[in-house]
């Protein structure tokens, strides 16, 4: 069994750029905005620019080895949308990184699935293998609208991000064998819509009727169970989450059986 801090030593974040324009009901109390007037950035939320960390990901120490050591899931992208069209001109370079370090796993959400056709790059053909994707849906309209395209595109790790959860989804009909992980989380901030539990069961059921893996991620700040609303401060969310116990076929680094495997068969293939 691995420790909590191995668990965690896993991942790695890359932000190549930061800012984002809300597009659907999910991004009203978007997180990025959150903490920009948290941090009182004198820049718009809304205004998109490259990061110092653009190029992270080939980036190397003094002894010339990389800065994100191989293995890593990378969590990309998460202080703004990778398919954001004010980030075009870059997006091309990244995806060369990502196809340089074939030695990580790149993951990212975005809730403009329908742009991802238009993004990727000429030799993407059915997908790179290190590149997982979550499309985010929020309510029962975007999954209806997001998720058929999601299924028809050649992506070769596909996850639904239920996130934040704003209402009851029913998702069963796009739960195909290619979906690797169903995750599902509330809302966060003062301002936060309520999350029932109920939702979350309701969708933990579909996914172990077609044997995806679920993870209930965090409750979000305003918790609905047995008709009670709870308010959840944030360092608890994630706790709380936990606590309830409901994860299906998630392995030892809150991720399903498999990412975790394609990690330790990377970190095995290099150091060899
Ligand atoms: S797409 Fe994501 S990052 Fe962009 S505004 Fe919406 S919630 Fe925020």
């Amino acid at each position: 069994m691995n420790t909590e801090n191995e668990k965690l030593n896993i991942y790695a974040d890359w932000n190549p750029w930061h800012g984002c324009t809300k597009i659907s009901p999910g991004c009203k109390y978007c997180y990025v905005y959150r903490q920009d007037e948290m941090y009182g950035s004198s820049v718009a939320s809304s205004v998109c620019r490259k990061t110092q960390a653009f190029n992270l990901p080939v980036k190397r120490k003094r002894d010339k080895s990389y800065k994100i050591p191989s293995g890593k899931i990378v969590f990309t992208c998460f202080t703004s949308d990778f398919l954001l069209k004010d980030a075009d001109q870059w997006r091309e370079e990244c995806w060369q990184m990502m196809k340089e370090r074939s030695d990580l796993l790149f993951y990212f959400f975005t809730k403009r699935i329908d742009r991802l056709e238009e993004c990727l790059p000429a030799d993407w053909g059915e997908g790179y293998d290190n590149v997982l994707i979550g499309c985010t849906v929020e309510n029962q309209a975007m999954a209806d609208y997001r998720l058929p395209i999601f299924l028809k595109l050649p992506i070769k790790h596909k996850s639904i991000i239920v996130s934040p959860i704003i209402e009851r989804v029913d998702i069963s009909e796009y739960l195909t064998d290619e979906i690797e992980e169903v995750a599902v989380g509330g809302e966060s901030g003062v301002e936060a819509r309520l999350c029932d539990f109920e939702w979350i069961l309701f969708l933990r059921e579909q996914c172990v009727a077609k044997d995806i893996p679920f993870r209930f991620h965090q409750t979000g700040a305003r918790f609905v169970k047995d008709g009670k609303i709870y308010r959840i401060p944030r360092g608890y969310q994630l706790v709380q989450a936990a606590k309830a116990n409901i994860d299906y076929k998630i392995g030892d680094y809150f991720m399903p059986e498999k990412y975790a495997k394609l990690s330790e068969n990377i970190i095995r293939e290099n150091s060899d």
